[in-house]
């Protein structure tokens, strides 16, 4: 689904991503972890499109997106992205979140896309706040919603940078098992986290990120009990 070579990322002479490769399957469920300022949202970012590569290649499907003729709305179109602080309209309720993209970017029809919105809010356990605004709903719920929103538009990929970082700690396990059935259902997901028992649970495979450069890429089981770097198990042991 996504297939990544010699990603290389700076920002002036800051060399944030260093030669990354690596590549995601149809299906597979992949948590990105390292610690704060390893370049986890920026490789996220990269992969659709919010920041530029400065060297190196993205496929998505087999399509060259880092080529000069890539359509970025498309790609982007295809790869839903969840934030840390979430990024809904203020000034739309739920449902106009939800309809929003697919009927201005997309053509749906109003109807359709209103439909599509009730059944994923019903997915994400919100039917009853479809009419309500942002602002009158708890963090876990304003996730949910995003991740709802995200959907809307059918992406082939989603993409998570810390869903869970901004919640109070009695919200994270509604987000996560949201999370969790999406994984389920046969999504392709990447997800930048520091849930460990999530990602030891649902992720099929673990990258683990350090100053710029994909130190492991391993499954969970290997990751979290014989983690092959002094970084990563140095990095382990004030997680867990
Ligand atoms: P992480 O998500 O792992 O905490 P980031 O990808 O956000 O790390 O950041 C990696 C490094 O890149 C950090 O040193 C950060 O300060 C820097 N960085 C990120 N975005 C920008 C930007 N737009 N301009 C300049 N530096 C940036
Ligand atoms: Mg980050």
């Amino acid at each position: 689904m996504i297939k990544v070579e010699n990603l290389h990322k700076s920002f002036g002479k800051l060399e944030v991503l260093k030669n990354i490769s690596t590549s995601i399957k149809e299906g597979e469920v992949v948590a990105i972890i390292g610690p704060s300022g390893s370049g986890k949202s920026t490789f996220l970012r990269c992969m659709n499109l919010l920041e530029e590569p400065t060297s190196g290649h993205i496929f998505v499907k087999g399509e060259d997106v880092t080529s000069k003729k890539t359509n970025i709305m498309k790609v982007r179109q295809n790869l839903g992205m969840v934030f840390q602080h979430f990024h809904l309209f203020p000034h739309k309720s739920v449902l106009e979140n939800l309809t929003y993209a697919p009927v201005s970017v997309k053509g749906v029809s109003k109807k359709d896309a209103e439909a599509k919105a009730m059944d994923l809010l019903e997915k994400v356990g919100l039917l009853e706040k479809a009419n309500e605004y942002p602002s009158r709903l708890s963090g876990g719920q304003k996730q949910r919603v995003a991740i709802a929103r995200a959907l809307a538009m059918d992406p082939e990929v989603m993409l998570f940078d810390e869903p869970t970082s901004a919640l109070d700690p009695e919200m994270v396990k509604e987000v996560l098992e949201v999370m969790k059935s999406l994984a389920h259902t046969g999504m392709t997901m990447a997800i930048v986290t520091h849930e460990m028992g999530f990602a030891r649970e649902v992720a099929d495979r673990v990258l683990f990120l350090d100053n710029g450069m994909l130190v492991e890429d391993s499954p969970p089981q290997e990751f979290f009990t014989a983690p092959k770097s002094e970084r990563a198990k140095v990095f382990l042991e004030k997680m867990l």
